[in-house]
């Protein structure tokens, strides 16, 4: 018997690396036992010695395998590693096992990694972090609760997700820190260690108010969707069974009255005004410093249409309306051109503080980067989850890469709509500054027109 002692619960490349010198050896299955640290995970086998695997050993296998190993690894079932040492073991002489979903052992293997790939995307959508100020600078904390090890395997996708934010994620088993450059890790806490509301729950707890609807109350798609036991880490749940109990009387009103979309949008407008007040006090970057205001969005909040330009300009950081300056008049007239009415649209930037450099007394644009883009992010995506806008269109590279999460080339992807993580529609443009930037006027002529096609497209596109 051989005893393969793992350093983490969650170390797939220490499990590649003796799992494949042994199966190269041909140690059957039963000879093996796997745990983690001190802890026995086979729970089944028998006496164990201690146990050197084998350095170096070549032993290839199928990619399908070791996607399906680096996701089962994470499941928090204590035979894991067994399991999958036993379909290594039978793939030396079965090739395409993997390939058989009829096998049984293939079969519990898939059903470990849906559960681990559904926990990932749970902590991705149900983790919410609450702001603590940390000796002047603010940093985000989260407390949450993953079924598996999936806690490091998912940090990435918060590290490039809040790259510019400083955060801690609080978990039993791992604390993950991440201080704006490096990842760090501590151990696990309790919930206790999590701060409880900030004032940015309040706007939600509002909103979600606001955009209740009784008569799509539909308890078992909620519980499956966002699971109870999620709820307390998410401040708009705690509205939850007030608004359930208050369902059937708010609906009655609602169809006697017939104003459903002027109630939602007059609660709506509280939100989104205490969203404002809340970025006008933003120093989550540090371009507010130099600025002179935020410069929020603009426009109804029921609109269906969303545009989202770069930043504001230096007219727009004196007055704090987005697009009044000269790309304001271009995108002005192209929308009058297209027949779109700006005051049924709402306007807005991927980032809120307007960039620039000083020469002499000129305020000079310069170009947003990567972190302040990530760093606004946080704006555009509690405004676009306010507004819900039918269709978003991105004026120019910048507002692409915001909204898509990715560098976008503009010439390749205009014209067409595209599905935002959300999934939501999104169609790109180029920005109307983009237009005042050209000597050659036929050619300006000729690019407004096609800027006017496309918004003129995204006006059908709206039906
Ligand atoms: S640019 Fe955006 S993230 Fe940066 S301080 Fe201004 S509002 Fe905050």
């Amino acid at each position: 018997m051989r005893t393969v002692t793992l350093p983490a619960p969650d170390d797939f490349d220490s499990w590649r690396d003796a799992a494949r010198p042994l199966a190269a050896a041909e140690v059957p299955p039963d000879d093996v036992v796997w745990q983690v640290g001190e802890a026995p995970t086979d729970l089944f086998a028998g006496e164990s010695v201690a146990h050197e695997a084998p350095a170096g050993a070549g032993f290839t296998v199928p990619r399908p395998f070791i996607d399906l190993a680096r996701n089962v690894v994470l499941a928090n079932d204590p035979e894991r590693f067994a399991l999958l040492y036993t379909l290594l073991f039978r793939l030396r002489r079965e090739p395409k096992l993997v390939e058989d979903r009829a096998d049984p052992l293939v079969r519990r293997l898939d059903g470990l990694a849906r559960q681990v790939r559904r926990d990932i995307h749970k902590m991705r959508a149900f983790l919410r972090f609450r702001e603590v100020d940390e000796g002047g600078t603010p940093r985000f904390v989260a407390w949450f609760e993953p079924e598996h090890h999936i806690v490091r395997a998912n940090a990435a996708f918060f590290v490039n997700r809040f790259a510019s934010m400083r955060w801690s994620i609080l978990t039993p088993e791992v604390s993950l820190h991440w201080d704006g450059k490096g990842l760090s890790e501590g151990p696990g806490a309790s919930k206790a260690d999590a701060p409880e509301g900030d004032p940015i729950e309040a706007v939600w707890k509002t909103y979600y108010a606001s955009i209740f609807n009784p008569a799509r109350v539909k308890i078992g798609a909620m519980l499956k969707e966002m699971p109870r036991k999620y709820w307390k880490n998410m401040p708009e749940t705690a509205l939850v069974p007030q608004l359930i109990a208050g369902a059937q009387a708010r609906e009655a009103s609602m169809i006697q009255t017939a104003q459903t979309r002027q109630d939602i949008g007059g609660n709506s407008q509280v939100a989104w005004e205490a969203l404002r007040e809340e970025a006008a006090h933003c120093t989550r970057c540090h371009l507010y410093k130099h600025a002179t205001q935020t410069v929020f969005g603009e426009g109804p909040v029921d609109a269906r249409l969303m545009f989202v330009g770069e930043q504001p300009g230096d007219q727009e950081d004196l007055a704090g309306k987005p697009f009044i300056g000269p790309a304001g008049q271009v995108f002005n007239r192209a929308l009058a051109t297209a027949e779109i009415d700006r005051d049924t649209v709402y306007v807005t930037n991927a980032v809120k503080h307007f960039k620039f450099e000083q020469r002499g007394k000129r305020r000079i644009h310069a170009k947003p980067g990567a972190g302040e883009i990530d760093a606004c992010r946080w704006w555009i995506e509690q405004e676009q989850m306010l507004i819900r806008p039918d269709v978003t269109v991105a004026l120019g590279a910048t507002a692409a890469r915001s909204l898509l999460g990715k560098v976008v080339t503009i010439g390749k992807e205009r014209g067409r709509a595209l599905t935002l993580p959300d999934g939501g529609q999104a169609w790109i443009t180029v920005h109307p500054s983009y237009l005042l930037r050209m000597d050659d006027k036929a050619r300006a002529e000729d690019e407004f027109g096609q800027f006017v096609d496309d918004l003129r497209k995204v006006k059908a596109a709206l039906g």
